[in-house]
């Protein structure tokens, strides 16, 4: 039974709300969390992720006191390196092109490693991403791209995580619970509506945490804001997302912040269904375009597969794919790079040809240009510097010369049976658009001035991400301001 009030309501149950929750209650404030979805879909964008998480650190002594389980054997075979918070801000501004808020990255990088382990300190568990951010050089793994750990057991194993921390706090979690608005005098915000078991009704309280998620599941909203065609993306995560929060927000006065045009959109299986499958969960991603190339539907190239690690690419390539005549691309590989595909190209739900030849390949590509096509792959074999070797593990420079779309590092001739080739449109993974917050995660009205008990944290923050977005970073701005939301409405709530 949904209570009449409480101290601080967290609307949304994903990382950043359960993050906000727990810190909140840390302060000992009495929280209640509002999740809009059903018991077995909820968890948000936070369930389909595979867990990946950025954070600075200094080296092996850091990551063995967040993981104290890696063995020594682990350690042995393994060079970890260092992503040091000079690192993490560098690609904070480059991906952003220096439009991310200084304050709030400076609170997200420095916070990074605390806020794990203070993670760590509730009973979560990390562990090394083997599978998908290291390979294997003369017998040794290397780390690259400053992307080292993950939660245990991926995105669902984050959420079972906070579920059982907050059980743990004596936090309920209501589900099928939709806020619907903010309730506020001159004196602030001082509950919400919200629709729960088909019966509408307000939660008073003294301190919100909107951290519901953006708008990248409506694709009304998504044509309005992100521009035309974007009604034809799939989305990759919850159907849940729908800007609720945003809106709620914005019709109480606060202010519009960073990137509403901008998102974060990737491959994604061209036969994909409309939303998240959690049980494929982020498989319909196709991220190893590096090691290949990528045609349009003319049979031609259309962007630099090799410009940087994946990691700083995946999230700005979706909107090139959404921008290909038809909305879809397919990428090819040879038998020299497929034993570097990450596993998501092994899963049932695929769509994928294979052939010995190219003309044959070019011949599978549905809604593809052959005659070009087979061109296309001709005059990029004859472009490549192959007197560079070949290494995955950095940027080898291995390019191409002359070509009208250049390829930068990793170029191999497609030329060796089996090809394979796999079908990707654009998958929309949220939205860049948000409010504008403090650094104690307070949210701004439209004149700046603080909205009195309202705060805000993950994906409905605007200003942290323009453009592009380094991957993993999701997971931990919603840990760092969730938990700084959290302790702020707390505290708020125990003064007042
Ligand atoms: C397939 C996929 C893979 C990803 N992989 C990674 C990764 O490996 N690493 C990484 O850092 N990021 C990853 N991301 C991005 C990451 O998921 C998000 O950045 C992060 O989870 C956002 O957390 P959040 O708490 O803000 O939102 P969410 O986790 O989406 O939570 C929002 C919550 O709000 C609820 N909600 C919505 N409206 C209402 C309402 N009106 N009332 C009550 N509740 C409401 C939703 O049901 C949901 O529970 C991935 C995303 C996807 C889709």
């Amino acid at each position: 039974m949904l209570p009449d009030r409480c101290d601080v309501v967290i609307v949304g149950a994903g990382n950043a709300a359960m993050c906000a929750a727990l810190a909140a209650r840390e302060q000992g404030a009495t929280v209640i969390v509002l999740e809009r979805a059903p018991e077995d879909e909820s968890g948000g964008n936070t369930r389909f992720t595979a867990g990946a998480i950025r954070f600075a650190y200094d080296g092996l002594e850091d990551l063995r006191a967040l993981m104290p389980d890696l063995t020594e054997e682990e350690i042995a075979r393994t060079d970890f390196g260092r992503y040091t918070e000079d690192q993490f801000f560098d690609d904070m501004a480059r991906v952003t092109e220096n439009r991310t808020d200084p304050d709030l990255v400076e609170l997200l990088v420095r916070r990074s490693k605390s806020t794990l382990m203070w993670l760590r300190s509730h009973g979560f568990r990390f562990v090394p991403i083997y599978g998908r951010q290291a390979f294997k050089v003369d017998g040794r793994f290397k780390f690259w791209g400053g992307l080292t750990v993950e939660a245990w057991g991926g995105g669902p194993g984050l959420v079972e995580a906070h579920r059982k921390a907050a059980a743990k706090d004596g936090i309920p979690i209501f589900y099928g619970a939709r806020a619907l608005g903010l309730l506020h005098d001159d004196d602030g915000i001082n509950g919400v509506t919200v629709r729960h078991e088909g019966k509408t009704r307000t939660l008073a309280c003294r301190s919100v945490v909107l951290a519901s998620g953006g708008f990248e599941s409506n694709p009304e909203w998504r044509t309005r804001y992100l521009g035309p065609g974007w009604d034809l993306a799939k989305v990759r995560g919850t159907r849940f997302n729908t800007g609720d929060g945003l809106r709620m927000a914005l019709d109480a006065g606060a202010a519009p912040c960073g990137n509403w045009s901008g998102c974060h959109a990737v491959g994604w299986d061209r036969n994909a269904p409309e939303f998240g499958d959690l049980a494929v969960g982020d498989g319909f991603q196709k991220h190893s375009y590096p090691w290949g190339i990528m045609l349009n539907a003319n049979g031609e190239r259309f962007v630099d597969e090799g410009a940087d690690f994946r990691n700083y690419t995946y999230a700005k390539y979706g909107a090139v794919i959404l921008r290909q005549p038809g909305q879809f691309a397919w990428q090819i590989f040879d038998r020299k790079v497929t034993h570097l595909l990450r596993d998501e190209y092994r899963i049932r739900q695929v769509t994928k040809v294979t052939a010995n030849t190219l003309e044959e390949l070019a011949g599978k590509l549905d809604d593809v240009n052959a005659g070009k096509a087979i061109e296309t792959i001709r005059s990029y074999n004859a472009a490549i510097r192959t007197e560079i070797p070949f290494d995955p593990n950095v940027k080898d420079g291995r390019g191409t010369v002359g070509l009208p779309v250049p390829k930068s590092n990793w170029a191999n001739t497609i030329d060796t049976p089996p090809f394979e080739a796999y079908a990707v449109s654009c998958g929309i993974t949220f939205t860049f658009g948000g409010l504008r917050i403090t650094t104690d995660a307070q949210v701004l009205d439209t004149d700046g001035q603080p909205m009195r008990g309202l705060y805000a944290a993950g994906e409905l923050v605007g200003g942290l991400f323009y453009f592009n977005y380094p991957g993993g970073t999701g997971l931990m701005s919603g840990s760092v301001f969730g938990r700084i939301a959290g302790t702020s409405a707390g505290q708020a709530a125990k003064r007042a």
